[in-house]
C-alpha cells in the first residue's frame, strides 16, 4: 500500500517535470550517482536472484534511460577527483560492477561498448585463479534449477533426510548445512567443488554441462587482462571476498587482491567495493593504510562532497526495480522519496553471510 502510495507520488512528480528539473538543478550537479549492478544472465539466473542479476534486455533499457535523460557516465577514478573539487559535469553518473563474473565478459561487456561507456568491476580474485563455479551461489543455483525434486539423503553432504526443494526455505536449510560444513571444516576449493560435484549427480544434472557453461564462475585472468586492456577498470573486492575483523587478515585479503590485479593487469588499483556491503569504521584506518582511496558500499544514495571517500554510497539496480524508480535516481529524487537507511549490518552488528564463496 505504502509502496503504491510512493510510486504514485513518483509519477505524478515526472509528469510535472520534476525529474527534468532535478536533473538539471545545481543541487545534482554537485552530486554523483554510482550505480551498482551485479550479474547479467548467461541463462536463467535473474529468474533465480533478481535482486543480484539482471538479463542483457534489461541492462540495455536502463543504458537507454541513461542516454536518453542526458547523463553522463563518468570512469570512477575521474568522477571521484571531480566530485571533491566540486568540478562534476551535470548529471554524471559512475557504473560498477561487483565480483567480476564471466557474465560481465560475455554479456554486460558487449553492452557497454555498444553505449560507449566506462565501467569499473570490482574483482575477487580466487575464483579468478580457481576455474571452478563459486561455490555458494553454484549450489543455490543448482538447487533452485531442481526445484520440483526431493533430494535424496546423502552421508556425504550431511543430509540426513530426503528433502522437498519446493520452497526456498527448505533449500537455505541445504544450504546453510554445507555452509556450515564448508567453514567449520575449512574445506579447500578443491573439497568444496567436489560437494558441488556430488550434490548435482545426487539431483541428476549434468555437472560437466554445467561447468562448461561458465555460469556462476568469474573471469579468469586472461579474460581480466583482455578487459583491462580495453580500458574497464578493474578494481578491488578483496581476494575471497570476505572482509575478516582482524587487521593483518583484513590487510592480506586487499593486498592478495591488490597483487593479483596488478600481476594481470599492469595497473595499481587503489578504489574498493566492501563485499557483501559489510563495513565497519574499524576498516577504514585499513584500507588508508593499504592505500585505498575510495571504497563503496551499498548504502543507497547520491555521493556528495561531504560523504567519506571510503563510505561512498551507490543504487543498488535490480531486476525488481520499475524503470520510473530508476529514472527517479538517476535525477536524484530516488533519494528524496527514499528513507535514508544505513546497511542493516552496520547498525545491528550482525555481519551477513560471510561470502558468496
Ligand atoms: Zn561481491
Amino acid at each position: 500500500m505504502l509502496k503504491d502510495m510512493k510510486m504514485a507520488s513518483v509519477r505524478l512528480m515526472q509528469r510535472a517535470g520534476v525529474f527534468e528539473r532535478a536533473s538539471a538543478s545545481r543541487w545534482r550537479r554537485e552530486r554523483l550517482l554510482i550505480l551498482c549492478y551485479h550479474a547479467v544472465s548467461i541463462a536463467d539466473e535473474h529468474e533465480w536472484r533478481p535482486n543480484l542479476c539482471m538479463s542483457p534486455a534489461l541492462l540495455r533499457a536502463r543504458f537507454e534511460a541513461i542516454r536518453r535523460g542526458g547523463f553522463q557516465v563518468l570512469p570512477l577514478d575521474q568522477a571521484v577527483k571531480r566530485l571533491y573539487k566540486n568540478d562534476l559535469p551535470p548529471r554524471s553518473v559512475v557504473l560498477t560492477f561487483d565480483d567480476g563474473g564471466y557474465d560481465f565478459y560475455k554479456q554486460a561487456a558487449p553492452i557497454l561498448r555498444e553505449f560507449g561507456y566506462p565501467a569499473t568491476v570490482y574483482q575477487t580474485t580466487f575464483y579468478s585463479d580457481y576455474p571452478k563455479p563459486v561455490f555458494r551461489t553454484a549450489s543455490s543455483y543448482l538447487l533452485w534449477k531442481c526445484r520440483e525434486q526431493i533430494l535424496p539423503a546423502d552421508s556425504i553432504l550431511g543430509i540426513a533426510q530426503p528433502v522437498d526443494l519446493h520452497t526456498e526455505a527448505a533449500r537455505g536449510r541445504v544450504t546453510a548445512g554445507l555452509f556450515a560444513r564448508c567453514d567449520g571444516e575449512n574445506l579447500s576449493g578443491e573439497q568444496r567443488n567436489e560437494l558441488l560435484q556430488r550434490l548435482a549427480k545426487l539431483l541428476g544434472l549434468d555437472y560437466s554441462a554445467f561447468e562448461a557453461s561458465r555460469l556462476l564462475q568469474l573471469m579468469r585472468p586472461q579474460e581480466i587482462a583482455e578487459m583491462s586492456a580495453e580500458g574497464f577498470d578493474i578494481q578491488l573486492h578483496t581476494h575471497q571476498h570476505r572482509t575478516p575483523l582482524d587487521e593483518q587478515l583484513f590487510r592480506r585479503e586487499i593486498s592478495d587482491n591488490q597483487k593479483r590485479i596488478s600481476e594481470i593487469c599492469g595497473t595499481r588499483p587503489t578504489h574498493f567495493c566492501y563485499p557483501s556491503g559489510h563495513y565497519e569504521m574499524a576498516f577504514l584506518p585499513w584500507l588508508e593504510k593499504g592505500g585505498v582511496v575510495s571504497a563503496t558500499t551499498c548504502d543507497p544514495g547520491l555521493a556528495d562532497r561531504e560523504s567519506h571517500p571510503l563510505l561512498l554510497p551507490r543504487f543498488i539496480d535490480t531486476s525488481g526495480q520499475p524503470l520510473l524508480m530508476f529514472e527517479a535516481w538517476l535525477s536524484g529524487v530516488g533519494q528524496w522519496v527514499s528513507a535514508r537507511r544505513k546497511a542493516k549490518s552496520a547498525l545491528s552488528g550482525q555481519r551477513p553471510a560471510m561470502a558468496e564463496y
